[in-house]
């Protein structure tokens, strides 16, 4: 499966739960691709921190043309984890066409509610020549036990995508793990955090099928 974790909004969270989700699938015995399409870099930065084996392969494309190197690069794995570009709607348009499941995180913030409606225009866009194309919002950085956190779903509701019923809550971890270019579960592998993962990852296997 090939999944696009985008948004053009920058800083909502495409970077953290692409090497998350990348680690989570290696985990469960797959091979696992994550392709950084972002100009910026930031997991291959990620790569680079490590200081350990690597759970994965991490390449570079940030080129409009990731949808059709897709099914070279793809050959030897069998999952692939496109991290999206801010901005760049090319790139984004690219990584949208090379995917099956398109993730968009999201915070629960207004700002980023209304700033969503740009993936889910090129989702719509990319959806007339891929009919099987799914996409999700995943909500993150949800602070627990604030309204705001609960009312994302209603205002994300007017997008008609579904919401994923897992949502990653705003944990230091995930900072901490990233500066280290490991995985939450690596850090803190009975935590809360761990046991969001593995369920988005187990949520979003269940999507793509
Ligand atoms: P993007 O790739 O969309 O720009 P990042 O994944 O780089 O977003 O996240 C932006 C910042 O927010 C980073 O500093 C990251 O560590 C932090 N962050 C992302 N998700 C969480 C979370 N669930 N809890 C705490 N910090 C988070
Ligand atoms: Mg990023």
């Amino acid at each position: 499966m090939i999944f696009g974790i985008l948004n053009q909004k920058g800083g909502v969270g495409k970077t953290t739960l692409s090497v998350n989700l990348a680690a989570s699938l290696t985990r469960d015995g797959s091979r696992v691709l994550l392709i950084d399409a972002d100009p910026q870099g930031s997991a291959l930065d990620f790569a680079a921190a490590r200081e350990s084996t690597p759970l994965f392969s991490v390449v570079g494309l940030p080129r409009p043309t990731i949808h059709k190197e897709i099914s070279h690069l793809a050959r030897d794995y069998d999952h692939v984890v496109i991290d999206g570009p801010p901005r760049v709607t090319d790139l984004a348009r690219s990584a949208i066409m090379a995917a099956d499941v398109i993730v968009i995180p999201v915070q629960p913030s207004p700002y980023d509610i209304w700033a969503a409606d740009e993936v889910v225009k090129l989702v719509a866009e990319a959806s007339v020549f891929k009919e099987n194309l799914k996409a999700v919002f995943a909500v993150n950085r949800k602070i627990a036990n604030t309204a705001i956190g609960r009312d994302v779903g209603e205002a994300l509701e007017s997008y008609h995508l579904p919401v994923l019923a897992t949502s990653i809550t705003q944990r230091v971890v995930f900072a901490e793990a990233a500066a280290q270019g490991r995985a939450v579960f690596e850090v803190d592998a009975n935590g809360a955090a761990a046991r969001e993962i593995e369920e988005l990852k187990n949520e979003l296997v269940e999507v793509a099928q």
